[in-house]
C-alpha cells in the first residue's frame, strides 16, 4: 500500500510520516519512508536544483516540469519496484503537493500539473493521502522554531501563495474524499499520530 503525507509548510508531515513508519515497522509490515522532491539520488539532485535554483529562481512551470521529473525518477526506481515487492510505501509529499503549489498557487492549472504527471509517473497516485492542517498563526510560530535552515524550503514566496496552498489541499479532501483524509494538525505530536493510526484503520488495520 501506497500512503502519501500533504500540506502546507511546518505541518510536521515529516516527523508524522517517521511515527506512522515506525508504527506499521513494529506490526511487522516491510515500510520504505520516503520523501519528494526526493528519494532517489537523481531525484535528490533536482531537489538541490528546486531549492537552490541557480539564478532568480524557476517559475511556477519549470517547477511543474522538475517536480514531474523528480517524481518519475523516485516512482520508476523506488516506489513502483517497492510496491510490487508487496512493501508499505510512505512518501512525505506526492502529486498533490505539485497540485496545490504549482497547479493552484502557481497557476500552472491541474490539468496540465496531472498530464505531467502521466507523462512521468504513469498517473500512479497513492492509496491513502493525508492531509495534514493546522490553524496558520500556529503553523508561523513553529516555523519560526524550527532548527531547521530555511534553505530548505523555496523562499521568496507571499503569503497568499501560502494560503492559495492550504486552501488548495482542502479543496482536495472535499472533492475526493475516499482518497483523502483531513488530519488535525493541532496538539501534541502524539496526539496527531494517533489521529494518523485512526485515519489509516481502513488500510492497515
Ligand atoms: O516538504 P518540504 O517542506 O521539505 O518541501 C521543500 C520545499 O519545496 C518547500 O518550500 C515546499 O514549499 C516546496 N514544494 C513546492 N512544490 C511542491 C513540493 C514542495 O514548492 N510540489
Amino acid at each position: 500500500k501506497f500512503i502519501a503525507f500533504e500540506g502546507g509548510e511546518g505541518m510536521g508531515k515529516s516527523t508524522q510520516a517517521r511515527l506512522l513508519a515506525d508504527a506499521l515497522n513494529k506490526r511487522g509490515l516491510e515500510v520504505v519512508l520516503t520523501r519528494e522532491p526526493g528519494g532517489t539520488p537523481g531525484a535528490e539532485a533536482i531537489r538541490g536544483l528546486l531549492l537552490h535554483p541557480p539564478g532568480k529562481g524557476w517559475g511556477p512551470e519549470a517547477e511543474a516540469l522538475l517536480f514531474a521529473a523528480a517524481r518519475a525518477d523516485h516512482v520508476k526506481k523506488l516506489i513502483r519496484p517497492a510496491l510490487e515487492a508487496g512493501k508499505w510505501v510512505i512518501c512525505d509529499r506526492f502529486l498533490d503537493s505539485s497540485r496545490a503549489y504549482q497547479g493552484d498557487a502557481g497557476g500552472v492549472g491541474d490539468t496540465k500539473v496531472r498530464q505531467l504527471h502521466e507523462i512521468g509517473s504513469k498517473g500512479l497516485l497513492p492509496d491513502l493521502t493525508l492531509v495534514l492542517a493546522a490553524e496558520s498563526n500556529h503553523v508561523a510560530e513553529r516555523l519560526r522554531a524550527r532548527d531547521g535552515d530555511a534553505s530548505d524550503a523555496i523562499g521568496g514566496r507571499a503569503d497568499s501563495y501560502h494560503s492559495d496552498v492550504n486552501s488548495a489541499f482542502q479543496s482536495f479532501v472535499r472533492e475526493e474524499p475516499d482518497r483523502f483524509r483531513l488530519i488535525d494538525g493541532e496538539g501534541s505530536i502524539d496526539e496527531v499520530h494517533e489521529r494518523i493510526v485512526d485515519a489509516v484503520k481502513d488500510i492497515a488495520p
